[in-house]
């Protein structure tokens, strides 16, 4: 058998060993020392985000986002349906009410219309929504200013789910750094590892200051342990941001390699009639973190499943696209606004192989084997 070609395998770049290294060399293996200060450092440079936070996930880093912005119980958060469940989940661990929205079509993101109809409908209720959570699938930028500026025009507080969009651009900025907070994750398959990890962004101190103390079992500044509120285990490991830093100086390579895998794809498959990708639109950089293809028509005979056994058959793995949020057994009693793009895109889209390691010759490979299935 020849070996696995996996969606998005951990690319280390050979650097990373120095900085663990470092850090069993001065007996800093604890959650707090120089690799995750430097860590901090490297992706306040690089994002451009002025406040950072290293955190255990980025599932944290959104628990923690939610807190600082004081989402409490009953709160209504308004949150984009087609993506992965982290980014709804910590709505709940506050008890605070999840309402998710439909995706557009051109960016797959969240959709600006059906978010204002919701917003305004809540309005009309007396219910106004606190906050809203926007994400950038697959490292595709949404529609960033009219959500932040729907989010200005009601009152809403954003925060941009940027864990699959480390790198991503809109207009020259970073992704991430346009909401009130933003979050990256470092889990194994993002486009850089920590083999674990995330960080919460923002350009405002106090919100960062105050994750930060939530972050570390909410303990006072006083030599005893005294505490007013409750806090969380929620720090990175030295040992981790170690492997951070080393996967931080091959960040634009890795954005680069990304991008050539989707360049590759689009041109064996762009011709294809019933295929179709994410495009970038204007003013849009994407990092491209995976590759996913849509089939234009599906019929019995031709439907993602059927690539994705194709190529499982060849030992390369291929994914679904998220399961929209409306539709996920956990979630069926929450509300939910807009048409049937996400469901859509869910029933007609594949992730494709997209490691920044993966060679030309095996993107042929997988190009192959899905020309035959159509
Ligand atoms: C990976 C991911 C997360 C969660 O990050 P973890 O570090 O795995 O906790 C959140 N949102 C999206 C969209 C993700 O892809």
């Amino acid at each position: 058998m020849t070996p696995r070609i996996w969606l998005s395998p951990p690319h280390m770049n050979g650097h990373e060993m120095k900085y663990i290294q470092e850090a069993f060399d001065t007996n800093w293996i604890a959650p707090i020392g120089p690799n995750i200060d430097a860590f901090e450092n490297n992706l306040r440079e690089y994002t451009g985000a002025k406040n950072v936070v290293a955190l255990a996930s980025g599932t944290a880093a959104l628990h923690l986002a939610l807190c600082v912005l004081g989402i409490q119980s009953g709160d209504l958060v308004l949150c984009q349906s087609l993506t992965f469940a982290a980014s709804a989940n910590p709505i709940t661990y506050l008890n605070a009410i999840p309402v998710f929205i439909d995706s557009e079509p051109d960016t797959w993101n969240v959709c600006p219309d059906a978010l204002e109809n919701a917003i305004k409908h809540y309005q009309r209720i007396g219910k106004k929504p606190k906050a809203v959570i926007c994400v950038h699938l697959y490292g595709m930028p949404c529609k960033i200013l009219d959500i932040k500026s729907i989010c200005e025009k009601y009152g809403l507080v954003l925060i941009e789910d940027a864990a699959e969009a480390l790198g991503s651009e809109y207009e020259g900025q970073k992704l991430g750094t346009f909401g009130d907070l933003g979050i990256f994750s470092f889990n194994g398959n993002k486009i850089i590892t920590t083999s674990g990890g995330g960080a919460l962004v923002s350009s405002n101190q106090k919100y960062i200051e105050k994750a930060r103390y939530l972050a570390t079992q909410a303990r006072e500044p006083v030599p005893h342990f005294e505490h007013k509120e409750i806090g969380y285990n929620y720090r990175m490991s030295n040992i981790s941001a170690g492997i951070g830093r080393g996967q931080m100086e091959v960040l634009p390579e890795r954005v680069l390699q990304r991008r050539r895998n989707f360049a590759v794809y689009k041109r064996h498959l762009g011709g294809v009639e019933n295929i179709r990708f994410q495009e970038e639109p204007p003013a849009a950089f994407s990092n491209r973190w995976l590759t996913a293809l849509l089939l234009s028509e599906t019929s019995e005979s031709v439907t993602p499943e059927k690539i994705r056994l194709a190529l499982e058959a060849r030992n390369i793995e291929s994914r679904p696209l998220w399961k929209p949020m409306h539709l996920q057994p956990v979630f069926t009693k929450c509300e939910y606004w807009g048409g049937e793009v996400a469901e859509n895109l869910f029933r007609r889209g594949l992730c494709l192989p997209s490691g920044s390691d993966l060679s030309e010759s095996s993107i042929f490979e997988i190009c192959e084997v899905i020309s035959l299935t159509l």
